[in-house]
């Protein structure tokens, strides 16, 4: 099924876009937990975690690659990187995305 982020992907609905390349995007969470909260997606629609394959081993390398640059772009020293699987985890689009959360202290355990 179609999620909001196919729409981002297509176009159809605007973001805005931190990185974009052949395997990912990145951009803006449209509610911020924090000072700098980012997304990044595989343009490959895979709904969550619970979903991957082996076949799918280079791309999540490549999207944690890339948060990593993607943060250090953004200038944070100390980020959260958070991928919720499944809706009592927090899940609310079922297209895999990396929250990358930074610019303010952050607590630890999550709610
Ligand atoms: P989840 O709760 O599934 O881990 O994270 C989904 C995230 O997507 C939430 O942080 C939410 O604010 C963000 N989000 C939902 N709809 C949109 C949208 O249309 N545009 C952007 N930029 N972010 C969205």
């Amino acid at each position: 099924m179609a999620t909001i982020f196919d729409k981002i992907l297509s176009g159809e609905i605007p973001c805005e876009e931190v990185f974009s390349d052949e395997k990912c995007l990145a951009f803006k969470d449209i509610t911020p937990q924090a000072p700098t909260h980012i997304l990044i997606i595989p343009r490959k629609p895979i709904p969550s975690l619970k979903d991957i394959k082996k076949e799918d081993q280079e791309l999540l390398g490549h999207l944690l690659l890339k948060s990593t640059e993607v943060a250090n772009a953004a200038g944070l020293e100390n980020w959260r990187t958070v991928i919720n699987t499944g809706e009592e985890a927090g899940q609310t689009v079922f297209h895999l995305h990396i929250h990358i959360i930074g610019g303010r202290k952050l607590n630890w355990p999550p709610g």
